[in-house]
């Protein structure tokens, strides 16, 4: 009998009972701005900044609309100007070069390695031609983080983090997000915590937090924040920093805070399931396993593997078989975009050189969605039905 299966790679977990009741708090005080408090409550976007700055260990944390605005504040935050030059990773999702492209910068692509991960080689190859790195943690694989710190404060270069897939992530015991200037994370549907849209960043920086701030359209209400420097830092700003406005409103943080407290536990629950389908795809002859660093604790929300050098209509087929049988399984190597998965050539406002490594290794990768909705008896049949298309399509090659 041929197995089949029936769950949905694109259902998330409910919003906790907590995060809807406190949702209907605020739907009924009217209250929905951030700014739109009474007396001394502080609002639900003030306490979520608070909660997250402490829950990454960083001094400050602000909350805004979306991811890609989180990056494109931060870029304007570190002061990149139009027609700067911004390395960024070849493996990545659009909203990075193009939050790169909306302050009117120019993306310079750094390729990716077999471990999915920025090559940290042909970043210091580039390193002298940009000021400012914009890290993709592209589908949670964390590079030598020490290696890349090293290269970028050699070379005089600004880090900020895109931790859109990890959230909750470690290098070297060491959150992700918490080694560059700035660390941005998405609350989008598919991230780590769901709010339909939402981004968060953090800083150590008192300059650069101000001028978030400011950024975010904080109508010289800063003060009302309770993870931001102090009126000082933001006298120095104030009159400089042009408002773009991006804030997050009460609704999205009174739904997000009680996800933040489960965090630790969602992540470990992506893992289990992430190792379940990982050993399900070991040892299938012709299919490459992604592995992991001991430094790494990642968080499996994805998983990802190889077909490398594999003929594209091969590819395919394999991704034709598993649909068939209900898995859904994305393709980084195709010539057009799909979905979500364009490539660095399809971005074509921003100019690339070929990267021919980089290209063996973006058409051969896989890469499906493991959400809190599947069990792991879920994870090991999805690996079955991986495991078995691939050798079948394999044997006829
Ligand atoms: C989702 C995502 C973003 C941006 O998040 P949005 O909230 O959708 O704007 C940035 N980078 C990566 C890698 C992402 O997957």
């Amino acid at each position: 009998m041929t197995e089949v299966f029936t769950g949905n790679f694109t259902q998330q977990e409910p919003i906790p009972e907590e995060g809807i009741e406190a949702a209907l708090r605020v739907m009924r005080s009217g209250r929905l701005h951030r700014y739109n408090t009474v007396g001394d409550d502080p609002g639900e976007v003030a306490l979520l900044e608070q909660e997250f700055a402490a829950a990454m260990g960083a001094r400050y944390a602000l909350a805004v609309a979306s991811g890609g605005y989180a990056l494109a504040c931060a870029l304007r935050a570190v002061g990149v100007k139009p027609g700067d030059r911004v390395l960024t990773n070849a493996f990545t999702l659009a909203p990075v070069p193009g939050a790169i492209a909306s302050v009117g910068a120019v993306p310079l692509f750094v390729g990716v390695t077999e471990a999915l991960v920025i090559d940290l080689d042909d970043l210091a190859a580039k390193a002298d031609q940009a000021d400012v790195l914009m890290l993709s943690h592209m589908r949670g694989h964390l590079c030598d983080m020490d290696r890349l710190l090293q290269i970028c404060a050699d070379a005089g270069i600004q880090v900020i983090e895109d931790c859109a897939h990890t959230m909750g992530a470690r290098w070297n015991g060491r959150l992700s997000g918490t080694d560059g200037v700035i660390g941005c994370y998405s609350t989008q549907t598919y991230k780590h915590m769901n709010s339909g849209e939402g981004g968060l960043l953090i800083t150590d920086d008192a300059q650069v937090m101000a001028r978030a701030v400011m950024l975010s359209g904080s109508y010289m209400l800063y003060d009302r924040h309770l993870a931001a420097p102090d009126a000082a830092t933001f006298e120095a700003v104030k009159y400089d920093t042009p408002n773009v406005s991006g804030r997050m409103d009460n609704l999205r943080a009174a739904i997000l805070r009680p996800q933040l407290r489960a965090l630790g536990t969602q992540c470990d629950r992506w893992n289990e399931r992430y190792r379940v389908v990982e050993t399900g795809l070991r040892d299938t002859t012709g299919l490459t396993v992604i592995e992991r660093s001991e430094q790494e604790y990642f968080v499996g929300s994805s998983i990802q593997f190889l077909l490398l050098d594999w003929p594209d209509a091969a590819i395919q087929e394999v991704q034709r078989r598993c649909a068939a049988r209900g898995v859904e399984l994305k393709w980084f190597g195709g010539a057009e975009p799909v979905g979500f998965t364009s490539r660095y050539d399809s971005w074509r406002y921003a100019p690339s050189a070929p990267m021919p490594a980089s290209d063996r290794v973006l058409k051969a990768i896989l890469d499906m969605r493991l959400p809190l909705t599947f069990s792991t008896q879920d994870c090991a049949l999805i690996a079955r039905i991986i495991r078995a298309e691939v050798s079948a399509v394999y044997q006829s090659l």
